[in-house]
């Protein structure tokens, strides 16, 4: 692959402003199916944190750390959310606000200040890195001024809006005249990638994805379309990389992120801490009474000088010298993302983590970083349930509010969520412990403590995303 590194970017942006820099999440979509559909937003937040930001997390519609998780995962006094998509649509002004429970623009959550940010897309330099993006891939014998420049965008036929941030981009690039032509391009609405280059004239078509990640539709779906098209024969098309993972987008999140000026952390006592902070000393409480914990399948052992190791749970008594050690929780957690045969793990609490593995952490703080990193909310979920603060939604409750193909979800019959209940939560299997049923919710984690000594509980407060899922495949299996 042939892109500029971050400090290389070639794309102009503009100033940041300078000053604090709070916790920050990304949402974005995820995907149940491919692992990697969450990278180029992974790959985001590495950049951020390479430039300083102390605390950045990420969270998912479709994979675990899920979107109505994401606050829990912060410690941050002041902290920005910055959706990654790349247009204004359903995901963005319905999903997102909805699970996050906030509103655009300052929101005053628990004693702190959670930003809600525009979309990431909707910025302008959005247009400077589709511009870079088919400038770094013209061939050398052709002239960036006879080319067409396609723009292809998902767009959707449920939302016109959806399209409205492509539209702009190439009217934009349109006015610049560095291509001979820009044309905007769909996937799921018209004008179709097929008709747009049906109708190109241009010796050169240089076609770049307006898109996160290449995923399905821009990594299978459309070079599949263009092995197949007879255009190929008489025109040169050239398939870029997609937008999402153009490196300048981490300077672009920076400026967007720092623009804001969000005011320093406020002042808290210890009691409006957020979960994450307080847990630290329940943890270390616990570690202290026993030296050994396991979390749904990670052993905790405490060794000389406050060093922590953790390794599979099944890999107990295995000389360490026949484990791979992992160098950083980061590392740790993107390993957590796949299992043992190489396909995606989803749901990070199922009983699915590969073995083979250690690491070893100096401290209650880096062990709990390391924890977030694998399992997400899990330890704050194992707090909460501790210290009775978790709140409980039952099926009913959380489908009450749902949208789009969720929406067949309020009137579903009980039988149906408990098939699914068995399929989804008990099949794969989730380790979490149910506080929810179909109609109402459940108590009494901390009395299961006391079956299981060395194990800290994981309750499961709400019907997850993939739960849901599984709802609506069992419908659609039923229709079929
Ligand atoms: S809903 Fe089921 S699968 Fe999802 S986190 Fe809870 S127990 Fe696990």
């Amino acid at each position: 692959m042939n892109t500029p590194s971050a400090s290389q970017s070639s794309v102009p942006l503009p100033e940041g402003g300078g000053g604090h820099r709070p916790g920050v999440i990304l949402v974005a979509h995820g995907s149940a199916r491919s692992a990697a559909s969450a990278e180029p937003v992974l790959a985001l937040a590495k950049g951020l944190r390479d430039r300083g930001f102390p605390e950045v997390r990420s969270a998912f519609w479709k994979e675990e750390p899920f979107l109505h998780q994401a606050l829990e995962l912060t410690r941050s006094g002041t902290v920005a959310v910055l959706p990654v998509f790349l247009s204004e649509g359903y995901f963005s002004s319905t999903v997102v606000p909805r699970e996050l429970g906030l509103r655009y623009g300052d929101n005053h959550v628990g004693g702190r200040l959670v930003h809600l940010l525009p979309p990431l897309g909707v910025n302008a330099g959005l247009t400077e890195i589709v511009a870079a993006r088919a400038q770094e891939k013209v061939p050398p014998d052709a002239c960036t001024s006879k080319a067409l420049l396609v723009v292809l965008g998902h767009g959707t036929q449920r939302d016109p809006a959806s399209a409205g941030t492509v539209l702009d981009v190439c009217a934009s690039l349109s006015r610049e005249g560095k291509f001979a032509r820009v044309a905007p391009a769909f996937i799921d609405q018209d004008p179709l990638l097929a008709n747009v280059l049906e109708d190109a004239r241009e010796p050169v078509i240089l076609l770049v994805p307006f898109l996160v990640a290449a995923g399905w539709h821009g990594g299978t779906t459309v070079p599949r379309e263009l092995g197949s098209d007879s255009q190929g024969a008489r025109q040169r098309i050239v398939y870029t990389e997609p937008v999402g993972t153009h490196p300048a987008l981490v300077e672009l999140a920076e400026t967007l992120l720092l623009d804001k000026a969000l005011p320093p952390e406020p002042s808290r006592d210890d009691s409006a801490s957020p979960p994450l902070t307080r847990l630290e000393s329940l943890l270390a409480e616990r570690l202290a009474r026993s030296t050994t914990a396991v979390l749904i399948q990670v052993m905790i052992r405490v060794e000389e000088h406050a060093v922590h190791e953790l390794r599979h749970v099944d890999d107990d008594g295995i000389d360490p010298r026949h484990l791979t050690d992992i160098a950083s929780a980061t590392a740790l957690g993107t390993f957590a993302r796949h299992r043992g045969d190489g396909g995606p793990r989803p749901l990070r609490t199922a009983a699915d983590l590969p073995r083979g593995w250690r690491f070893r952490a100096s401290c209650v703080r880096d062990l709990i970083e390391a924890l977030v990193e694998v399992y997400g909310s899990a330890l704050v979920h194992w707090h909460l349930g501790e210290t009775d603060e978790l709140s409980r939604v039952s099926f009913r409750e959380a489908t009450a509010d749902q949208t789009g193909g969720y929406a067949n979800l309020t009137q579903i019959e009980a039988r149906v969520v408990e098939a699914a209940m068995h399929s989804v939560c008990d099949g794969l299997p989730c380790l979490r412990t149910r506080l929810w049923r179909v109609e109402d919710t459940v108590t009494g984690v901390k009395g299961q403590q006391k079956d299981a000594a060395d194990r800290l509980v994981v309750p499961c407060p709400r019907p997850c995303p993939i739960l849901l899922s599984g709802v609506l495949d069992l419908i659609a299996e039923s229709k079929s």
